[in-house]
């Protein structure tokens, strides 16, 4: 019982620009660390955070959540409250976000491409080598194609990309900077560079699109 006692469980309500900032995967990264337990979600007005484990564990985490929030992330409000304990809890995870009627969000901004990025961008021996539409948590298309709050995947104009098996595995590695990244693309699955000298032209598409349009 003594072991019992000695965990907890809180349920945090975070309030600002916390979607499509890489957001989620910093908890689940904390969380994971602290060796918590629980899910973060997206909500209709930010983020709901459920952790639990031993209470000095939870106090680290609420510090190290805002302290080494994501560059692009921003806080304006949050509250925590105490939740029973849940038995059974196999580890953390990025649950479906939770939607309602009338969504109170901060649309983030498309953000510059990251040092990161711009490294593998010219990289020849990276898979997205002088891939244009390169991006990751960090950095990347976000308001521009946004059609739908909660921000995930299904709700902008990359729906209609499925990622390869390169691109979905790290969508799915906790230690990846790609890990929920919404717009995960490369040159093989994502959006591409596509030229026509006029609406009936021949179409040239990647490498090909840009030499022409420069040439022209
Ligand atoms: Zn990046
Ligand atoms: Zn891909």
């Amino acid at each position: 019982m003594e072991q019992a006692r000695a965990i907890a469980r809180q349920r945090l309500e975070v309030h600002g620009r916390v979607q499509g900032v890489g957001f989620r995967p910093h908890v689940h990264r904390l969380a994971s660390a602290l060796g918590l337990t629980g899910s973060v979600c997206n909500t209709s007005s930010g983020a709901r955070v459920e952790v639990q484990g031993p209470p000095a564990a939870l106090a680290a985490f609420r510090e190290r959540l805002f302290s080494e929030l994501p560059a692009a992330a921003r806080v304006d409000e949050w509250t925590v409250a105490d939740a029973q304990p849940l038995t059974g809890q196999g580890g953390f995870e990025i649950v479906a976000s939770e939607r309602s009627d009338a969504p109170q969000l901060t649309v983030p901004p498309d953000m510059a491409v990251c040092g990161d990025c711009l490294a593998e961008l010219f990289d020849p021996a990276d898979r997205r080598y002088r891939y244009p539409f390169i991006n990751c948590t960090q950095c990347g298309p976000r308001l521009s194609i946004i059609k739908d709050l909660p921000y995930d995947r299904p709700g902008t104009t990359m729906a209609g990309f499925t990622q390869c098996a390169a691109c979905a595995a790290e969508y799915r590695d906790p230690a990846s900077r790609r890990f929920h990244a919404q717009p995960n693309a490369c040159p093989d699955c994502g959006p591409r560079l596509e030229y026509r000298a006029g609406a009936d032209g021949e179409p040239f598409l990647g490498e090909d699109a840009l030499a022409r349009a420069a040439a022209t």
